[in-house]
């Protein structure tokens, strides 16, 4: 080999040598990068950890927190507002009822017809947006607005089928805003939510705002009952189930009420006249105990939201939310590494990741994770995912979910604690401390909303820490039942059953 070919042999190795140590070096950083990514996988696992045991002290939070709230006004970040709705509807109710729902940017109005022994004969729905500038206007041009629909669709439902046979039609007002309840009929508006600011309408009753938007309407109907969406699906699940004592909404947002002795509000005792229990709207997305397991994540959630330090179990529950937790897990993964290449300004943009987008990804049953990649790219602008980084994204979807359900799973078990149907509490405990059997009470809780009814994994999560934090012997006999349309339905069955025609026939007071 002649000197030309010599130094050419050399430079070719010394290029090969550039090559390898770029590709060790490239792969040595890929190695590290995907090792920080694992890291803050495990971290966010370590954050969201669920234990039963942990659960468990969820469960006893909620209950001193229930108690807390029902001994004093202000005594509990839970509300545990009166709905002074003391009786459900039995399932006998009779004739046509409307109901109208609002409480976003859709309202609906709905005519039942009942025809006794729980059947709904026929029920007819009409949705309508709010006019962007109505929910800022004043409220005699919101509830004007409303009333001329509502009279439109009665009129119209009047003319293809039967009138009323009522002296006078009757309707149930579902208005899913934070209202202080003077009768179940009446309450004044505390504050707007969700985009809408009428600055009249606070401290207002609402119902009577809406009645006489009717009578300058000329429209002849009542507002019989006032009421907000959880106390509708309570009334719903109990008109199919006797023994539902507790309703439950995992959507958009997140709250329950459920049946409470009179005697254990303490915090109204002079006010109560009557002695049968009453529906309690504990506002429980506002629940908050150190016993939650709180991440970097949902700190800085809430520190970017427009209501920090308020609705702190909503915000790690809510379909609202999921999808920003995971969105920000993502982001984090990559600013700690190249694994998603560069960072994409899409993961900056709050929101841009929806739940039912998380419920795709996390779902996704295809060998090569295509809905996961056409998620990644499509939403976030993230191209070309490798196998094992959408792995990574379905493992961060599932840790979020399964979190959210487990939690919403110990609320319940609070709720039922509370009411001693946990199995845990003297007379309806599983086992005495002999071990012989003490017999259980069936106990049904009306469960509804777009999270828990379409998202099957959260469904299935919710479902076994129910088992798990109940055990065994007590899981069978509490039944988690599925309604449709509860803040409808149920207000048009609230309406029938605290119609002043068919109370005394068909009065079903609650006894605990
Ligand atoms: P709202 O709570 O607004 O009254 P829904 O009860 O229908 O309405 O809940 C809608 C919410 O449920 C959506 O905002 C979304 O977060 C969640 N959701 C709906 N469908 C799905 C789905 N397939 N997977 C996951 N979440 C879903
Ligand atoms: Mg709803």
């Amino acid at each position: 080999m002649g000197k030309v070919g010599v130094a050419l042999a050399a430079g070719c190795a010394a290029a090969a040598c550039v090559v390898a140590a770029v590709m060790v070096g490239r792969s040595v950083r890929r190695r590290r990068g995907w090792r920080r990514v694992v890291r803050v996988l495990e971290e966010l696992e370590e954050g969201c950890a669920t234990t039963v045991g942990r659960l468990r002290q969820v469960v006893d939070a909620m209950a001193v927190e229930m108690h807390a709230g029902l001994a004093s006004e202000g005594g509990s970040k839970l509300k545990m507002l009166l709905t002074y709705v003391h009786d459900l509807p039995t399932g006998n109710e009779k004739g046509i009822y409307y109901a109208l729902d609002l409480g976003g940017t859709n309202f609906r109005v709905l005519r039942v017809k009942l025809g006794g022994q729980r059947c709904i004969i026929e029920h007819d729905v009409d949705l309508q947006p709010i006019p962007q500038h109505l929910m800022t206007s004043s409220s005699v041009e919101l509830f004007d607005f409303i009333a001329t629909s509502l009279k439109d669709f009665v009129e119209r439902e009047e003319n293809i089928s039967e009138p009323s046979q009522r002296e006078r039609r009757e309707l149930g007002f579902t208005f899913s805003f934070p209202v202080k309840q003077t009768s179940s009929s009446s309450g004044t508006l505390m504050k707007w939510t969700k985009g809408f600011s009428i600055e009249d309408a606070v401290g207002r009753d609402v119902s009577q705002c809406l009645q006489e938007a009717l009578s300058r309407k000329g429209l002849d109907m009542q507002v019989t009952v006032l009421i907000n969406d959880t106390v509708g699906t309570l009334a719903l699940g109990h008109y199919h189930d006797e023994d539902t004592v507790a309703a439950v909404i995992i959507g958009t947002g997140t709250n329950a009420c459920y049946l409470e002795r009179a005697d254990a509000i303490i915090k109204c005792q002079g006010l109560l006249t009557t002695s049968a229990g009453m529906v309690i709207n504990m506002e429980w997305g506002n629940f908050w105990s150190s016993h939650l397991p709180r991440t970097p994540y949902d700190a800085e959630l809430d520190a970017d939201s427009p209501n920090p330090n308020d609705q702190g179990f909503e915000k790690m529950i809510s379909g609202m939310y999921l999808g920003d937790i995971v969105r920000r897990v993502i982001l984090r993964m990559s600013q700690e590494s190249d694994v998603f290449g560069p960072v994409s300004s899409k993961l900056h943009e709050p929101f841009i990741l929806r739940t039912p987008m998380v419920a795709a990804m996390h779902e996704d049953d295809s060998s090569n994770l295509n809905e996961v990649a056409q998620i990644l790219k499509d939403t976030l602008e993230i191209p070309d995912v490798p196998l094992n980084v959408r792995k990574l994204v379905v493992k961060v979807c599932d840790v979020v979910t399964r979190r959210a359900a487990r939690l919403a799973a110990a609320g319940i078990v609070g709720i039922l604690k509370k009411i001693g149907r946990d199995g845990n509490s003297g007379m309806t405990g599983g086992k005495t401390k002999g071990g012989s059997r003490i017999k259980m009470r069936r106990t049904v809780v009306a469960v509804e909303g777009g999270l828990y009814a379409n998202y099957t994994m959260f469904r299935e999560y919710l479902n076994e820490a129910m088992r798990q934090i109940l055990g065994e012997d007590v899981a069978p006999y509490v039944i988690l039942n599925v309604t449709n349309d509860g803040s409808g339905i149920g207000a048009a069955l609230l309406a029938a059953s605290h119609s002043a025609s068919t109370i005394t026939e068909n009065t079903n007071f609650i006894v605990i």
